[in-house]
């Protein structure tokens, strides 16, 4: 059973709460209004990594990811600037096209690094006439309120638990807050679930009057839509701890007075180079930006998923480079498990891509590793272990079939969890002027002209690629970063 750290109450807990149905997870997705970048994406891939754990435990998974295209302002500030509508006034389209376009990109990205699509990705702007019957719901039980210019605002004071996930009190966020640019709240933490104001681009109609939704509300909104009033896990970035997800809460509950959540999964936020990413100091990536380095977008999952999801990260290209080197040498492992199984006819492991259902021990210790609140740490020093032995085995001839079908089931287990496509087979697309090179040094070799095969072979190396001599021929691979 795995037992999960709950960021509300700060223990562990068994995870999930109860088996006989699905367990329902909703992470909140991205704000389409850039590119997601590599910290986004840790986020996405510590959440996949649950889901593929609990699957993997043969639990079954209902995942929902929201797309934020409306309401997600710039500061906190209720009356702030939406950062769809600044992307669209930076590159001259409108926040529609802006939304369309990076949502694209996003599910391109799901797809590169391997995140197992979620069951629904609602739209906010797809959903407005269900958060307007929220905000119903809440100004019906005195929850909320109409000011004098049509906004609407939750009334903090009203929910008696505001501040249970994020520790800030009420009384403390009146003494902080600023009042600017609001001036008809009723307290300065209110925070808004309507706003009206007529210079943004996208407006809808309401019973109170024209506007655009809040973005905490689109969460409590699509979520009951989705998932229902109780959700057993809430994933995302701690950095939306508060307020987002402390006003979801106050939302949720105070409209249908039952537990909004069950567990609360925050991810730590990434550090690039040592440092917060940023695009003035260089250390802002984005997938393709790495891909574009030469990287593969495995090799960043790997890396990403290489340290426990609540201690910080610090991504560096040097570490990229460690993981890519990895898995390689994983991948070469896995290949020449396979082999030896196929070649010599060990028992069955289940085909390619599937697994038999017995836990050799290394297994085992990755379960257990991983049952102590995702310890990645240890379950890759597990898989590391068995690694080292396997290729000490067969470089020394003593891997026998069997235990070769025992190794790819493992193998098989780890990339099932870790989502690394160790065993998929990798499309090389290989250049015309490289193919000639190669076949030109099979000829020099054919006619034992070792030097021109060496002055061959350095050509191919400059320009990016390798080639290996086997029995059945040359095999060329892409050169490591
Ligand atoms: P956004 O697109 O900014 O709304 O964020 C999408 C998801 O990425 C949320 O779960 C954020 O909490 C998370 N996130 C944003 N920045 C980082 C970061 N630097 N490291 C980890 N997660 C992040
Ligand atoms: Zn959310």
């Amino acid at each position: 059973m795995l037992n999960l750290y709950d960021s509300l109450t700060g223990r562990l807990k068994p995870f999930p709460p109860d088996d006989s149905r699905p367990t329902t997870m909703y992470a909140c997705g991205p704000t389409v209004y850039h590119y997601a970048h590599i910290g986004n994406l840790r986020t996405y891939a510590a959440v996949d990594l649950l889901r593929r754990y609990l699957e993997y435990r043969g639990h079954r998974v209902k995942l929902v990811m929201n797309i934020t295209d409306v309401g997600h302002m710039l500061e906190d500030a209720d009356r702030g600037e939406d950062k769809m509508e600044a992307a669209a006034a930076r590159e001259g389209k409108t926040p529609w096209e802006i939304a369309a376009f990076y949502t694209d990109a996003f599910f391109k990205d799901v797809e590169a690094i391997g995140l197992k699509p979620a069951d629904v990705y609602p739209k906010a702007t797809d959903h407005v006439p269900e958060m307007i019957g929220l905000i119903e719901k809440l100004l019906a039980n005195g929850k909320a309120y109409v000011t004098e210019q049509g906004d609407v605002y939750y009334d903090v004071g009203s929910f008696k638990d505001y501040g249970k996930l994020s520790g800030n009190t009420v009384e403390e966020l009146v003494a902080g807050a600023r009042v600017e640019g609001a001036p008809d709240k009723r307290h300065p933490a209110d925070f808004a679930l309507w706003i009206n104001n007529p210079k943004h681009v996208m407006q809808w109609k309401a019973p109170w009057g024209s506007g655009y939704p809040g973005w905490h509300l689109e969460c409590s909104a699509m979520s009951m839509k989705y998932i229902g009033e109780t959700i057993d896990l809430h994933a995302a970035g701690e950095d939306l701890k508060f307020p987002h997800h402390e006003c979801e809460i106050a939302q949720s509950e105070g409209a249908t007075g039952r537990p909004f959540v069950r567990h609360w999964f925050h991810v730590k936020h990434l550090l690039v180079e040592g440092e917060k990413m940023s695009k003035s100091k260089g250390n802002f990536y984005t997938l393709s930006d790495l891909v574009d380095k030469g990287f593969s977008p495995e090799a960043v999952r790997f890396l990403l998923l290489s340290a426990h999801y609540r201690t910080q990260l610090n991504f560096t290209i040097e570490g990229l480079r460690a993981a890519e080197k990895e898995l390689a040498s994983l991948r070469e492992l896995a290949e020449s498990l396979e082999s030896k199984v196929s070649a010599e006819g060990g028992f069955a492991s289940g085909g390619k891509g599937q697994r038999s259902n017995t836990a050799s021990p290394f297994e085992r210790q990755f379960q257990e590793a991983l049952d102590d609140d995702l310890n990645v740490s240890s379950a890759l020093a597990v898989v590391r272990v068995f690694a080292r032995g396997a290729n000490r085995a067969l470089a020394d001839g003593r891997m026998e079939s069997a235990s070769a079908a025992v190794g790819v089931n493992f193998l098989k287990a780890f990339d099932g969890v870790f989502g690394l496509r160790l065993f998929e087979e990798r499309v090389l697309e290989i250049p015309p002027d490289i193919e000639s090179l190669v076949k030109a040094r099979e000829e020099a070799r054919g006619k034992k002209d070792w030097a021109e095969s060496d002055r061959l072979r350095a050509l191919i190396e400059e320009r990016g690629f390798e080639v290996e001599d086997a029995p059945e021929g040359a095999k060329i691979k892409k050169r490591r970063a």
